[in-house]
């Protein structure tokens, strides 16, 4: 290590932590700052194309070293198992714990399947490609024997399976359960394309009851009612890792990162916390875990570890959401245009307009990616106008 060389360990390269990654050695690169990144597997997990692994498409192959190629930022591959915020240490599995003096927290979420009885034992989630690729192969059984299939979750993730699903095996049965009613946060016009699509899609809804059990071949209601399902499939409820809780790093009921106005913790402000794993109060509400949030975060904690490493002045954190682009299977999709707290616009778009839009969106980020490597591109769609900006001090 060189003298006064300033180390900064990034765990988890999703999508929030590999832009903060790379982002940081452009901003830093005449600078005596040595990044390393540190990531469960050494392929890049494009978690918002995930429901296309599960209906059984594949994905192309992102390689993160590749990625980082020409960066100067080393790659570890390991799984993180331990935080030790006193000595400033990263314990990794298979490989030599890691110093640092600035952490960047960027170790996502997962679907949580611990509150349903059954769930773990019989679902299949997104959690991962390995995941939804064993979900698409029992797919294709389950699609030949004439098999039902259920998806548990009205959010958008469980709406755009669904689509994604019945489009790719039409003919098999899926049904979409949800306690709230599927796209109930988008604004009317939108809203009914959903459910238009997707009945021409031969997706069954039942909305209203929650889900108690989840048996071998069946989804038990409450109430009692039995769904078939030779497949389920969760989507719903939100977890993160412990590591954060049993570093003694403060952390919201939930167990995600409580940061403050510049994203770093309350607790230990050596460390920044991005994604999906920080709890973020803006001046409209809290950030849900969402892509389109993380990217930015990444994007402002690079830059504000950089000016910080200047002495420079770091302003607050601002963003509003824009969008909330919906995938329904590969020939359909509709975007809602929002508000800054993801309220909907009237604003929307439908059919091929929205298809294109969607990837568009969906394959932003890698190129994202590779181009931060050279230049800073903004990956701030809205910083949420009037409601975040902070009056002049
Ligand atoms: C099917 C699906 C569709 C979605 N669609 C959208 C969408 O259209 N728009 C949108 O904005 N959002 C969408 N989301 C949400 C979005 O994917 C997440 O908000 C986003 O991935 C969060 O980014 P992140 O970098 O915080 O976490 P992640 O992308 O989850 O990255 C976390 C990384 O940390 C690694 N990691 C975790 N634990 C460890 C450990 N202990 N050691 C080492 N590495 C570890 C993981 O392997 C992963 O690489 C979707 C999610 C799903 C599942």
């Amino acid at each position: 290590m060189r003298k006064n060389e300033h180390r900064v360990v990034v765990v988890g390269a999703g999508y929030a932590g590999m832009l903060a990654a790379v982002r940081l050695a452009h901003r830093t690169r005449r600078t005596g700052v040595r990044i390393t990144v540190v990531n469960a597997s050494a392929r890049f997990t494009e978690r918002l194309r995930m429901h296309q692994v599960a209906a059984g498409q594949e994905l192309a192959d992102i390689r993160i070293p590749d990625v980082l190629a020409g960066s100067g930022v080393t790659f570890v591959q390991g799984t993180v198992t331990g935080i030790d915020p006193d000595t400033n240490t990263v314990t990794v599995e298979g490989a030599p714990p890691l110093g640092y003096d600035t952490l960047v927290y960027a170790l996502g979420s997962s679907t949580d399947t611990s509150r349903v009885p059954g769930a773990e034992a019989h679902a299949f989630t997104l959690n991962g490609p390995q995941l939804a690729a064993r979900f698409a192969a029992r797919l294709r059984e389950v699609a030949a024997a004439g098999g039902a299939v259920t998806v548990c979750g009205g959010g958008l993730t469980g709406v755009e399976a669904a689509t994604e699903i019945a489009e790719n095996h039409p003919g098999l049965a899926v049904t979409l359960l949800s306690l709230d009613e599927p796209g109930g946060m988008m604004g009317p016009k939108a809203r009914a394309y959903l459910y238009r699509t997707m009945a021409r899609l031969g997706v069954t809804v039942k909305a209203g009851k929650p889900v108690t059990k989840v048996l071998p071949d069946a989804v038990e209601l409450a109430g009692g009612e039995l769904v078939a399902s030779d497949l389920c499939l969760w989507t719903t409820g939100v977890r993160v890792s412990p590591l954060a809780a049993d570093a003694g790093i403060a952390v919201d009921e939930r167990g995600l990162i409580v940061v403050d106005a510049t994203l770093r913790s309350v607790s230990h402000p050596n460390i920044h916390a991005i994604g999906d794993a920080a709890a973020i109060r803006l001046a409209w509400g809290q950030i849900h875990g969402t892509c389109q949030s993380g990217m930015p975060t990444a994007q402002y904690t690079a830059d504000t570890i950089a000016r910080l490493l200047r002495g420079k002045p770091v302003p607050p954190f601002r963003f509003g959401y824009f969008h909330q682009p919906v995938s329904l299977g590969r020939r359909d999709a509709v975007i809602q245009f929002t508000r800054a707290d993801d309220t909907p616009r009237r604003a929307y778009l439908k059919g091929r307009a929205a298809v294109i839009y969607k990837e568009l969106v969906s394959s932003s980020p890698p190129k994202m990616h590779r181009l931060s490597k050279r230049m800073n591109v903004s990956a701030t769609l809205s910083k949420g106008g009037r409601v975040t900006r902070q009056p002049a001090a």
